[in-house]
């Protein structure tokens, strides 16, 4: 017998967050509990609204998959095989769940079960938003204990305040533009961006633009890592050339499952992976960060972005991620 619950908790972010595309103070997202047997196991969903998705089409999505599911053991392909479409979020949601009741039953780590060592995480970077430059060079600050930094560009002001990072830093920075350039304004800003010691660019042109991305990749210095472009697995064969390297997101691709494929599918064309996140509590953070050992570059910083975290789990210790020991993901309510 399965019990399902599920909630909305409210995230507040430390900071409004600016994208080339709007402003957020904060998000909504769905916790998820599946237990069997006198187990629970926790999942987070953080419905993507720029693909139509909320809390409320996640509930909905997440109710119809555990109604299917039959063994909850099997949790290999489980919400994938249950999984209802256009709401990964949701599938990932039960796809750690699953994960989650897994390791507890075992009474093992989940990176355990998963044959992954907890020794060989990637640093991850910190995400300074879009704002004035007089706030980014303050944010610079309270990001001192990160070794790499993510700017957010994709504005009329991404001079000025790249401009203001590098005079308050000298640290690496990673650049994402969230489709925000035309292949003509990426073309002109990558040599620049490689004099202000950018080690790689994420997403410069729009989703659809692949033949454009393929002539900005043979021109630039700088890796190009995509990350709006590619959702699943079976978006990446045709990617291989137009991009460096591919930012898999439990919430984009529909959890752990279905971002091993990615990352297998990946490695085979020769590409780097960094691992991303939404804006999410540290139970969704510490289960892309089982898969932080097998990846290149990591970007898990939104529960770092959040005034009160539900959640205790994967911590951060001079910018590298740790893994909590307890069984299944580790994660305990705060
Ligand atoms: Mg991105």
């Amino acid at each position: 017998m399965i019990h399902l619950r599920y909630r909305t908790v409210e995230l507040k972010l430390n900071h409004t967050f600016r994208l080339s595309r709007g402003a957020t103070d904060g998000r909504q997202n769905l916790i998820v509990e599946i237990e069997h047997e006198g187990i629970i196991g926790l999942g987070e969903a953080a419905p993507i609204s720029h693909y139509d998705q909320d809390c409320a089409s996640a509930a909905d999505a997440v109710d119809a998959m555990v109604r299917r599911l039959d063994d909850p053991r099997c949790f290999d392909s489980a919400a994938q095989r249950v999984a209802v479409p256009g709401q990964p979020a949701a599938e990932a949601a039960v796809d750690m769940a699953l994960r989650d009741l897994a390791g507890k039953r075992l009474g093992v780590p989940l990176y355990e079960l998963m044959g992954l060592d907890p020794g060989v995480m990637p640093v991850t970077s910190f995400t300074i938003g879009l704002d004035r430059p007089e706030a980014v060079a303050r944010k610079v600050r309270e990001a001192s204990a990160f070794p790499v930094l993510k700017v957010k560009m994709g504005s009329d002001d991404d001079r000025p305040i790249l401009e203001a990072v590098r005079r308050a830093t000298n640290r690496p920075i990673r650049v994402d533009a969230n489709e925000g350039w035309s292949f003509d304004e990426a073309l002109s800003r990558l040599e620049w961006l490689q004099e202000m010691g950018v080690e790689l660019v994420e997403q410069p042109l729009p989703a659809g633009r692949l033949e454009e991305s393929r002539e900005l990749r043979h021109a630039s210095p700088l890796p190009i890592i995509a990350d709006e472009s590619v959702h699943t697995a079976a978006d990446i064969p045709r990617l291989a050339g137009a991009f460096d390297g591919i930012n898999i997101k439990l919430m984009k691709c529909g959890g752990i499952g279905e971002a091993l494929r990615m990352i297998a599918v990946a490695r085979a064309h020769g590409m780097k992976v960094m691992l991303g996140c939404m804006i999410e509590s540290s139970l969704a953070i510490t289960a892309a960060a089982h898969l932080a050992p097998l990846c290149d570059y990591a970007d898990l910083d939104g529960h770092l972005l959040i005034k009160e975290d539900p959640f205790v789990g994967a911590t951060v210790d001079k910018g590298r991620l740790v893994l909590p020991k307890g069984p299944g993901l580790g994660v305990v309510s705060r």
